[in-house]
C-alpha cells in the first residue's frame, strides 16, 4: 500500500535534502509536488490543500530554512502532519462501560460488515472477553445464517435467529439475551445498504436509541476511494459514529480513503481490514502508517 505515493514523496525529500541551502520558492515548489502526490494517491481535494498549506506555512514561517539542515526539518514537518492527518494516535474501543458493552457496526452493503463483525469479535474473544454476535440484517436472505456460520467458525455465540422479527425486535431481544447470560460485548451487525438511504438510516437510528452502543463503527471499503469518505461524510451527518474501520486495506495500492477519512468525517480509523481470512485485521497505528508511507 501507498507504494506510488511513497515513491513520489522519497523523490520529493531526497531533492529537498540534498541541499545545503533552501529558500521559500524551494518549499513551494516541493509542495506542488507533495500535492500531486496526494491527489494521485486520492486524496480528498480540500484535504491535500489544507495539508500543503499547513506544511507550507510551517516550513517557511519559522527559522527552518535558516537552520543547518532545512531538507531534514521539513521532511520532519510532513511527517508531523501526516501523523496529524492519519489521527494522531491509535485509538482503541472504548468498551469499559456496564456490560454488555453495545458496538454495532454500520456501512453499505458489501463493505464487509459481517466479515468485521467476526473479526473483532475474535480479537475481543481473544482479548478474554465473552461476546454475542447479532445480525439485524433482515433484508438480504441468509445475512443472519451467514453470521451464525462465522460464529461456529470464531467459536463466538450468535444470538439464535427468529424468522419475521424486525431489526428492532432483533436487537431488544438480544440485550436482554446479552444481558441475562452475562456477556462482556454485544456486536450488532445492521442491514447493509446500497447506498445512503433515509428508511434504513431510520432503522439504524431506532436501533442506536434502544441499543445505545459504546462505539458506532462505520465500515468502509477502502478500495472505494473518494466514495468511501463521501460515504462516511453522509454517515457521520445522521448517526453519532465513534470511529471508522477501513476494509480491503490489502488490496488498496492508493490509500486516499485512509488519508482522507480522519479529516473528512473528524472520527478516527480504528481498524484496517487486511484480507478476506478471520484474523486479518489489524489496529490503525498512524505513526507506523506514516512512517511506512515516508519510508
Ligand atoms: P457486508 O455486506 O458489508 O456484510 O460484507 P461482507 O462481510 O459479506 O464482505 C463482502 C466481501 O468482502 C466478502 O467476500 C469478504 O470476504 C470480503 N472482505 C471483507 N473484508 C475484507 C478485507 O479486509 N480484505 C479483503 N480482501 N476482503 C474482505
Amino acid at each position: 500500500m501507498f507504494d506510488s505515493l511513497s515513491d513520489r514523496l522519497g523523490g520529493v525529500f531526497e531533492r529537498l535534502r540534498g541541499r545545503g541551502a533552501l529558500g521559500e520558492a524551494d518549499v513551494r515548489t516541493a509542495m506542488r509536488e507533495v500535492r500531486i502526490a496526494l491527489l494521485e494517491a486520492d486524496v480528498a481535494l480540500p484535504v491535500a490543500r489544507d495539508f500543503v498549506e499547513k506544511v507550507t506555512e510551517q516550513a517557511v514561517g519559522q527559522n527552518v530554512l535558516r537552520s543547518v539542515t532545512p531538507g531534514q526539518q521539513v521532511v520532519k514537518i510532513v511527517h508531523d502532519a501526516l501523523v496529524d492527518m492519519l489521527g494522531s494516535d491509535t485509538a482503541e474501543l472504548e468498551i469499559a462501560v456496564t456490560p454488555p458493552a453495545v458496538i454495532m457496526l454500520v456501512g453499505l452493503q458489501g463493505s464487509g460488515k459481517t466479515t468485521t463483525t467476526a473479526k473483532l469479535a475474535k480479537l475481543l474473544k481473544k482479548d478474554g472477553k465473552k461476546v454475542m454476535m447479532a445480525s439485524l440484517d433482515v433484508n438480504r436472505p441468509a445475512a443472519q445464517e451467514q453470521l451464525a456460520v462465522l460464529g461456529t467458525q470464531t467459536e463466538v455465540a450468535t444470538l439464535p435467529i427468529v424468522a419475521g422479527q424486525t431489526p428492532v425486535e432483533i436487537a431488544k431481544r438480544a440485550m436482554s439475551a446479552a444481558k441475562l447470560q452475562g456477556f462482556d460485548v454485544l456486536m450488532l451487525d445492521t442491514a447493509g445498504r446500497l447506498h445512503v438511504d433515509q428508511a434504513l438510516m431510520d432503522e439504524m437510528k431506532a436501533v442506536s436509541d434502544i441499543a445505545n452502543p459504546a462505539e458506532t463503527l462505520l465500515v468502509v471499503d477502502s478500495l472505494t476511494g473518494q466514495d468511501a469518505v463521501n460515504v462516511a461524510s453522509n454517515f457521520s451527518e445522521q448517526v453519532p459514529l465513534t470511529g471508522v474501520i477501513l476494509t480491503r486495506m490489502d488490496g488498496d495500492a492508493r490509500g486516499g480513503a485512509a488519508l482522507s477519512m480522519r479529516a473528512v468525517t473528524g472520527k478516527p480509523i480504528k481498524f484496517a481490514g487486511m484480507g478476506e481470512k478471520l484474523d486479518q485485521i489489524e489496529p490503525f497505528h498512524p505513526k507506523r502508517v506514516a512512517g511506512r508511507i515516508l519510508g
